[in-house]
């Protein structure tokens, strides 16, 4: 369970993640969380930086797709508007969600990156089935009362697991 939670990066923004050195590890492909990773929760404004950087991870070559536990239409609206397939309602970390992603990336799972701001649903469910994983920071503080309570847990897992970028697994 210790190594499940781990990710393989902690980045501060989706903006502050190195592209060029995820490619030159030979990743081709990143499944993207949408509330809090890309857009504010409840919010429909995407920050400018933020459109930026998946720009650049087109132009480096990588094809992108959406993963969110969200409902349909708002997922749609979004990934329509960047261009990129998308997975709604993805029940994260449940594995199934995450193979539709690779399914319509048509990639393996050892050249995906999933990026995500929740320990428990996106670094989970990519760990599972062995993928890269890079937890980001929360866009807003506003979320999913749920959600709040899952963050007490997270910051009591980020404490204890004292990540250390880059090795936390595989030496990878
Ligand atoms: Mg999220």
């Amino acid at each position: 369970m210790y190594k499940l939670l781990c990710p393989d990066q902690v980045a501060d923004s989706i903006g502050e993640i190195d592209i060029v050195s995820l490619a030159d590890k030979g990743f081709k492909g990143v499944i993207i969380d949408l509330d809090n990773t890309i857009i504010p929760w409840a919010g429909s404004a995407m920050q400018p930086e933020i459109i930026q950087q998946l720009m650049h991870f087109r132009t480096q070559g990588f094809k992108m797709c959406l993963l969110s536990n969200n409902r349909p239409r708002r997922v749609q609206e979004i990934a329509a508007s960047l261009g990129i397939p998308f997975v709604s309602k993805a029940t994260k970390p449940l594995k199934r969600g995450f193979r539709q992603a690779l399914e319509l990336l048509k990639l393996p799972e050892n050249q995906t990156v999933v990026i995500g701001d929740q320990l428990f649903t996106d670094v989970l469910g990519g760990n599972r089935l062995g993928m890269y994983t890079i937890w980001v920071m929360p866009l807003s503080t506003e979320e999913f009362i749920m959600t709040k309570a899952v963050r007490c847990l997270e910051r009591i897992a980020r404490a204890v697991l004292k990540i250390n970028m880059d090795k936390s697994k595989d030496g990878r």
